[in-house]
């Protein structure tokens, strides 16, 4: 069993964690010591803990590497410092916001831009100000732990959906899996049932609808904003191979298209060697073919771990998300509705719904508590 796509969280998704917490299977996500980000030149950052306190624990990682010089660090340390007091304005995209606290660009394009990419699906030029800020916060400044990277030891089947399904059925939910609702059926400003593709109706009386906009159209509802929203593809390839190093785990590899991989062999007991390389923001690859991009993949895979450069290519899956997520601008924010809406029964749920966060699990997982809270008011 692979996923589609890689998932992670980071150590300051608190909400996400105490979700994965309250259904039992927070101890299958490795929260990692160090994250790897290996630069075009080669150069590699390696952002790890340190015994200062925080918000000085990185600093010593930071120092000690040659990932950036000595002004790129002297920029960097200026802008982190003036974050907290320093608000972007309405419209700001990061790059902006970054540079008006004199962040040097070529930090914004080696450290900034691939955060913005795998976290907002945006690049530094367009991602909201807002959203980077926060996140620069949370990971580098608010925490010890907000910089760790948690990757799933096991598929998200057995992580979210099995463990998820056996919480709700302890508690005496029913769930229906497969089930689609064709239709909302409303009457003046009240839901008055749900039409399923089976032909039948179910009512309640009150509807989490925590489903992406399109899909609310596609039920005869309106998309509340979700339209205005610009989504952005991810391409996920996995690569089999018949040697890869046991001890590369997972690396960030900036200016590449793919711009993660991961080693899934380990945690997936698999029987070949599998590493998983993900493109975010992929408007420019996503239409290539099967064979240009496990070619990009395995130009990412070799910068992330060199003894690939030797192994053989046994097998390819390749992974296109069209519509993946998305992507934080600064014009995202008024596109995202809150979980209230014009129909005093039904309420909104979803990634894409108003939260502080990018398209993010933790997105996800604090508007299902932001929903449940609306219809316990209401
Ligand atoms: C390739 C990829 C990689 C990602 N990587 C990460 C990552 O590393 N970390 C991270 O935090 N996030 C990541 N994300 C984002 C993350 O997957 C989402 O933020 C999260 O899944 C959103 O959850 P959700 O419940 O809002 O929506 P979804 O997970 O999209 O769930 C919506 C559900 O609604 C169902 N549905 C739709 N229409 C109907 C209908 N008519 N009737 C019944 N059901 C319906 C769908 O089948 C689906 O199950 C990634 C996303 C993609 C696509």
């Amino acid at each position: 069993m692979l996923d589609n796509c890689q998932h992670v969280l980071l150590g300051c998704c608190d909400a996400a964690a105490g979700f994965l917490e309250k259904i039992g299977s927070i101890g299958r996500v490795r929260f990692q010591d160090s994250i790897t980000i290996i630069g075009s030149d080669e150069r590699v950052l390696r952002v790890k803990d340190s015994p200062l306190p925080v918000p000085l624990h990185l600093v010593p990682s930071i120092v000690a590497t040659n990932y950036l010089s000595v002004r790129e660090k002297i920029g960097l340390a200026r802008a982190l410092t003036a974050l907290s007091s320093h608000e972007p304005g309405e419209n700001c995209s990061a790059r902006e916001y970054l540079q008006s606290l004199s962040c040097p660009d070529s930090v914004i394009k080696r450290l900034v831009e691939p955060i913005t990419i795998s976290a907002l699906n945006e690049c530094a030029a367009s991602a909201s100000a807002e959203s980077v800020r926060m996140l620069l916060l949370k990971v580098f400044m608010e925490s010890r732990d907000g910089y760790r990277l948690g990757v799933p030891s096991a598929p998200l089947t057995e992580i979210v959906e099995a463990p998820a399904l056996r919480y709700l059925t302890k508690r005496g939910c029913k769930t229906r899996l497969e089930t689609k609702v064709a239709r909302v059926n409303t009457s003046g400003k009240r839901v008055r049932s749900l039409t399923l593709n089976s032909g039948k109706t179910i009512s309640s009386d009150a509807y989490v609808m925590a489903v992406p906009p399109w899909s609310l159209e596609q039920m005869g509802l309106e998309q509340f904003g979700g339209d205005r929203l610009h989504w952005r593809p991810i391409v996920g390839v996995h690569l089999f191979l018949d040697y890869i190093d046991p001890d590369f785990d997972c690396a960030c590899i900036a200016g590449e298209p793919f711009g993660w991989v991961f080693n899934k062999t380990n945690d997936f007991g698999l029987e070949f060697a599998c590493l998983h390389a993900v493109a975010s923001a992929a408007d420019n690859i996503v239409g290539r073919s099967k064979r240009e991009l496990v070619e990009l993949a395995l130009r990412a895979a070799k910068k992330a771990s060199p003894p690939v450069s030797k192994s053989i290519l046994k097998r390819a899956l390749v992974y296109r998300a069209p519509r993946a997520t998305f992507s934080t601008t600064a014009s995202s924010k008024s596109a995202r509705p809150g979980n209230i809406t014009p129909l005093s029964n039904i309420f909104l749920a979803g990634d894409w719904t108003d939260t502080p966060w990018p398209a993010t699990i933790e997105s996800a997982v604090r508007s299902g508590r932001a929903a449940a809270q609306a219809v316990i008011d209401s």
